[in-house]
This record gives C-alpha cells, sequence and structure tokens, in this order.
C-alpha cells in the first residue's frame, strides 16, 4: 500500500492524524494543510466513503483549498480540513462527537472546525462543548456569524459586477443577462441582489417549484436545468454543483463571463485554460464565494478574542472580494494565464510557498 505522503494530493501537509476511538465508533482523519497564516480553518465533513482511500483524498485535497481560500480572503487563518468516516447506516451519537471534539481540542488551536457536508448546527454546538476551537456556532442577530449564505451571496454579486465591468466595460449590471443555476441559499440571493439593480435574469433548479416561485417574485425566466448553460447570456452563474466546467459544459457555454459560488467549478486543472481559450473570463470560485468563510471566521474570532465583530465588518471584507479579482484578472492580461492559475500562485505566495 502506498504511503499517503506519496499521493499526488499531499503537498507538504503540516499535519495529517487518523484518531480512532473503540468505544464512539470514531474514525476521523484531521489534515492541517498549513498555519502560515493562522491556525488550520475549514469544516468538518460526515460522510460514508466506500473507498476510505477517497477520505484521505477529501481530506488532503479539501485542506489545500482551505489554505488557498482564507489566504485570498485575507483572513488571518490557514487551511484545514476534518473528515469523520461514516458506516454505512451513517450514524452519528453524541459520544463521537465527544471524542471528536476532544481531538480538536487536543490539536491545541492549529485547528478550528466548521460546518461542512453531514454536519449541522446542533452537531457544532456539541463539539463546542468539548472545545473552543469551533465557528459556525449560533449568535445574536447583527453579530458575525449566523447562516452564511447571504455573506457568500453578497460576495458573488460584487464579483459578477466586477466581472461585467471588467470584461463588458459596464458600470452597473442594469440590463445585464445573468443566468443562474440553482436558486437555494446563494444562488436566490444572487438572484435577489441582481433583480434589485435591473439585471435581466434567467434561473434554473432541479427543484423546479424553487425556480418557478422566486422568478415569480423577480419577474425572471426560468429554464429547464439542463438548458441553463446553453442559455446566451452576458454572465453564466453557477451556484450549485461542483465540476460542471468540463469539456462539454464549457463547449455548451453562450456567455462571456462565468462568475457563480459553487464550489470545485473546473472538473479538471486544464479546465480553466480552456475557458480562456475560448475567451471566457472566469472568476476563481473560492476567490468569488468567500464571504461565508469571511463571516464564520470573524465569528470565530471575536469569540476568542472577546472583540465582538458586527455584521457591517463582515460586509466591509467582503467588499474587497472584487479588488482582488482585478488583480487576478490584471495578471493574466500580463501572464497571458488563466485566472485560475494566476489565483492559486497568488495563493501560494500568501501561505509562504511560492
Ligand atoms: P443550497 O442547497 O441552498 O442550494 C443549491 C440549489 O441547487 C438547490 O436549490 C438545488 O435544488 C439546486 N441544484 C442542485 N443540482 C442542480 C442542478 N443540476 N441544476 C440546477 N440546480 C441544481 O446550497 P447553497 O448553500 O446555495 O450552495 C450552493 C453552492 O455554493 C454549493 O456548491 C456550495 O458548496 C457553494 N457554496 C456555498 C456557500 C454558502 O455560504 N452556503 C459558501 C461557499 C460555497
Amino acid at each position: 500500500m502506498a504511503a499517503f505522503w506519496t499521493e499526488p494530493d499531499f503537498d507538504d501537509h503540516e499535519l495529517v492524524q487518523l484518531v480512532h476511538d473503540r468505544a464512539s465508533g470514531l474514525t476521523a482523519i484531521f489534515a492541517i494543510h498549513s498555519t502560515h497564516l493562522g491556525p488550520g480553518g475549514g469544516g468538518t465533513r460526515f460522510w460514508h466513503y466506500a473507498d476510505p482511500a477517497d477520505a484521505m483524498k477529501d481530506a488532503l485535497r479539501l485542506s489545500k483549498g482551505m489554505s488557498y481560500k482564507n489566504a485570498m480572503a485575507g483572513l488571518p487563518a490557514g487551511g484545514a480540513k476534518a473528515v469523520i468516516l461514516a458506516g454505512p447506516e451513517r450514524r452519528k451519537t453524541p459520544e463521537m462527537l465527544a471524542v471528536f471534539g476532544d481531538a480538536i481540542e487536543a490539536l491545541g488551536g492549529r485547528y478550528v472546525t466548521a460546518e461542512d457536508v453531514g454536519m449541522a448546527e446542533a452537531d457544532m454546538a456539541a463539539i463546542a462543548e468539548r472545545t473552543k476551537h469551533v465557528s459556525g456556532l449560533p449568535v445574536p442577530e447583527g453579530h458575525a456569524g449566523g447562516d452564511p449564505g447571504p455573506f457568500t451571496a453578497k460576495g458573488i454579486f460584487l464579483g459578477i459586477k466586477a466581472a461585467v465591468s471588467h470584461k463588458l466595460g459596464r458600470a452597473d449590471v442594469s440590463g445585464v443577462h445573468v443566468a443562474i443555476q440553482g436558486t437555494g441559499s446563494v444562488g436566490g440571493g444572487v438572484a435577489r441582489l441582481l433583480a434589485a439593480e435591473g439585471a435581466q435574469l434567467t434561473l434554473a433548479d432541479i427543484d423546479e417549484a424553487k425556480a418557478a416561485a422566486l422568478a415569480n417574485e423577480l419577474g425572471a425566466d426560468v429554464v429547464p436545468s439542463d438548458a441553463i448553460m446553453h442559455v446566451a447570456c452576458d454572465v453564466f452563474s453557477p451556484n450549485a454543483l461542483g465540476a460542471i466546467l468540463d469539456e462539454s459544459g464549457i463547449e455548451s457555454l453562450n456567455a462571456p463571463i462565468v462568475a457563480g459560488g459553487a464550489n470545485n467549478q473546473l472538473a479538471r486543472p486544464e479546465h480553466g485554460p480552456a475557458l480562456a481559450k475560448r475567451g471566457i473570463l472566469y472568476a476563481p470560485d473560492y476567490v468569488i464565494n468567500a464571504g461565508g468563510i469571511i463571516n464564520v471566521t470573524m465569528e470565530y474570532i471575536a469569540r476568542r478574542t472577546g472583540e465582538q465583530s458586527g455584521t457591517a465588518e463582515v460586509y466591509r471584507k467582503i467588499d474587497e472580494i472584487p479588488a482582488r479579482l482585478h488583480a487576478i484578472w490584471q495578471e493574466c492580461e500580463v501572464s497571458g494565464e488563466s485566472p485560475d492559475v494566476v489565483a492559486d500562485r497568488m495563493a501560494r505566495n500568501l501561505i509562504g510557498r511560492g
């Protein structure tokens, strides 16, 4: 069996730890990619992996992604991730969460957890009984923290405006046609913000009733979910699934801009340059969708320091997202590289791995 540190996803991670507790049945992997900028921040994924090797891959890959995302968001946080290997029955018990919380505490603040797939706010509250290194806990109205969706949506809205200005030379989004894939927490928020500034919207969701209700509210058009990537528009905004930008997805696009919040939009690294080759301006996903992580990180910092941040301060940091995107696109014009390549390099420089 190959050692995990010889796997392609291993990227000089500072710490990779397996925690196994016979009594509770907990098996978890902690991966801390970098603490160069601060404690490694990143959610806990609770997932059943048919092949446990995929759990290690996820931990290695996602923790590195968090290093890049936190660095490019200008946060004093490194990158990390935890994966709890669920059994096929996906049983999650208070005992498991207690042992998991103790394991986080034992890392002494090098890892700060948050919600990810399969974890809920109640799980975070249970973990918080054993360790202080948790974000994403309930907060009073007006304080940093709480539902990340609206904060993520605001960053994407600002990022779309930046892309429209850069690519189309337009100062506002009035009359700009945006096709939005996914009308959930993030996509719905982006749609409302765009509609309020007069954008023309086409919406799609696999939950057709949800898309139709939002379209009705905003005076938007709706198309079936398999048609949204073909819509002739100014901006295609993916806010549902990852890996949609593969050969056929890129081929189908009829828009000069891709800017949306879905994580891991590029199916493989070569798809960033492929988008650029088609003349499509891409807003790197982890840069444009950082509003939610900015919010939870500021919540954690406030709890640790006792200096409360309000949502106004969170929004001030989110306001910096467009400048980061412009810096990436400007560097692309000089170097001839695609935005994903430039963003990764900027992120690596920020974490001292240039
Ligand atoms: P959500 O579950 O609230 O909404 C996702 C929506 O996409 C749902 O309405 C779902 O029906 C729809 N959908 C699923 N498959 C689809 C398809 N093939 N075509 C069209 N619609 C489809 O999730 P969310 O919180 O809005 O997150 C959306 C994306 O943004 C995800 O990729 C998520 O990882 C990413 N993201 C979210 C946040 C956040 O703060 N919530 C932060 C960063 C990144």
